[in-house]
């Protein structure tokens, strides 16, 4: 009946495998000697050599389904939906080869023909000066001119800094009413849910000089991007990307664990999301030999697992929860993803250890949070001092940003200038203690000793056992 996320992952590569692409595995989400980057966050972003034209790639059509991580999206999780913090992309690239015409039909044809989406139901956003995609959708695929939506340099021109940039041509599909904002000028690009976007073309055609002119390439690329959740949440007919397949098994575990029902209260289910969303890029993290610490990647994955376990206590749970739903993510992703599986019960241990860490404090930091919150509420003021958020990050283990979060659920912030000065003063005082690169303020334990084991070069947890390292 409807189409599986693994199904769909599949039809997509077979579809441009069968049409000239080379098909590769997903790169790890951690960047290979890429400074720019902290965590890989689209299809592309692995194969920037072959775009740049600093590597000549193994072939001229490429296609993957690439593991991808946006903190930027954190805020969205359980609000919007179709925002993840990890999602999968599928993506087609051309290096030089071919180029707009191709890149739009074959697109057509995928979603019409393999995913058989209603022709009426589908939309395209165009960059408001691309006159060559508008022709090429109008004449070519025969899409009326008025669902062809012309959209500004934000939403639909791909650029970063200097070098190859261009225009995109965005696919959306319209969920109908019911999903509508309401709005009179609700259409493609609104921020509701109604138009889904889920394909993204990009069409590298300028590269961009130090004096901002736009010089055409010679050989232009293509790079596209489709959220495969995004596609299954329109194949499945379901509310959001948290219930299609795999996903809405993840989430029964984690009402099952914390022992709560989704769809009963709106605040319930933004923290069931989180922890489900969470869990996942925790999960595929640590696979890809992240560890949590207080610096880069390892800080993204300590702030996201430690967000978790503050939402698994905002729903009444007072249990270690997390490092139990490893089970679920490796049995939805595991096939596609062998690392889950191979890593598993290192995956676990990691979790296990930093939840255990956190749990020791965080019942105290809370209460301390709450009684600088009454404070601050009786005085007027709404900025915590720098020297309160720091003492919760240094003592209770309170990445920055949860602090942020409980204190803007009162509509209070944080005074992060005096916040940074504390983080400066210890990274000072840490600096002329000369302790051995670790600048963090925790006691030394059992998972600053495998950060150094495994920072520079992932072992693997074969190894972590036979040496009882954990
Ligand atoms: P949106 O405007 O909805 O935030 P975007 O324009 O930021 O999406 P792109 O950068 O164009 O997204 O990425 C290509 C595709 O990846 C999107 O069309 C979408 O299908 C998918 N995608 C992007 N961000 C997310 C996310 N946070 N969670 C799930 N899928 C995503
Ligand atoms: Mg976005
Ligand atoms: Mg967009
Ligand atoms: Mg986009």
């Amino acid at each position: 009946d409807k189409l599986g996320v693994n199904e769909i992952r599949s039809l997509f590569l077979e579809f441009f495998k069968s049409k000239g692409h080379l098909v590769v595995a997903s790169y790890p989400l951690v960047p290979q000697n890429d400074k720019s980057l902290l965590l890989i966050n689209a299809g592309m972003a692995p194969l920037k050599p072959y775009f740049a034209g600093t590597e000549e790639p193994p072939n001229k059509r490429m296609a993957t389904c690439q593991k991808c991580i946006r903190t930027g999206d954190i805020e969205n999780v359980g609000k919007t939906a179709r925002h993840a913090t990890f999602f999968e992309m599928l993506g087609n690239f051309s290096f030089g080869d071919y180029f707009k015409v191709e890149s739009i039909q074959w697109g057509w044809e995928f979603a019409t023909k393999y995913l058989k989406m209603p022709e009426d139901k589908l939309w395209a956003s165009i960059y408001h000066e691309d006159d060559e995609s508008f022709e090429i959708w109008n004449k070519v695929i025969g899409l009326p001119a008025e669902k062809i939506v012309r959209l500004g340099k934000e939403d639909n021109f791909w650029e970063i800094g200097l070098g190859p940039c261009g225009p995109c041509s965005e696919i959306y599909y319209d969920r109908g009413e019911k999903y509508s904002c309401g709005s009179p000028n609700c259409k493609p690009g609104c921020e509701c849910d109604r138009y889904i976007e889920f394909w993204n073309h990009v069409f590298t055609q300028f590269d961009k000089d130090e004096a901002g002119n736009y010089n055409l390439l010679p050989n232009p690329n293509i790079d596209t991007g489709m959220g495969l959740e995004r596609v299954a949440c329109i194949m499945q007919d379901v509310n959001s990307i948290y219930d299609i397949d795999t996903m809405s098994f993840i989430l029964k575990r984690v009402c099952e664990e914390i022992g709560v029902t989704y769809k009963e209260n709106r605040e319930n289910d933004i923290s069931i999301c989180i922890i489900t969303d969470h869990i996942r890029s925790i999960a595929f993290m640590i696979s890809d030999g992240i560890i949590p610490s207080n610096e880069g990647r390892g800080y993204v994955l300590r702030r996201l697992l430690r967000r978790a376990a503050r939402h698994g206590k905002l729903l009444g749970n007072n249990d270690l929860f997390l490092y139990k739903l490893i089970d679920s993510v490796v049995e939805m992703f595991g096939d596609a993803y062998e690392e889950l599986k191979d890593k598993k019960t290192y995956i676990q241990k990691v979790i296990k250890v930093e939840e255990e860490r956190f749990q020791e404090t965080i019942n105290q930091g809370l209460d301390i949070l709450n009684e600088y919150i009454s404070n601050m509420e009786k005085s007027g003021e709404r900025n915590l001092t720098g020297e309160n958020a720091f003492k919760l990050y240094d003592t209770f283990g309170f990445p920055l940003e949860l602090t942020k979060e409980i204190l803007q659920e009162k509509g209070m912030d944080v005074n992060e200038d005096s916040f940074e000065k504390e983080m400066e003063k210890q990274r000072n005082r840490a600096r002329s203690a000369r302790v051995d690169g670790d600048t963090e303020g925790w006691k030394e334990d059992a998972l600053s000793s495998l950060n150094k084991e495994l920072q520079t070069n992932f072992i693997g947890y074969d190894y972590l056992e036979a040496e009882g390292n954990i």
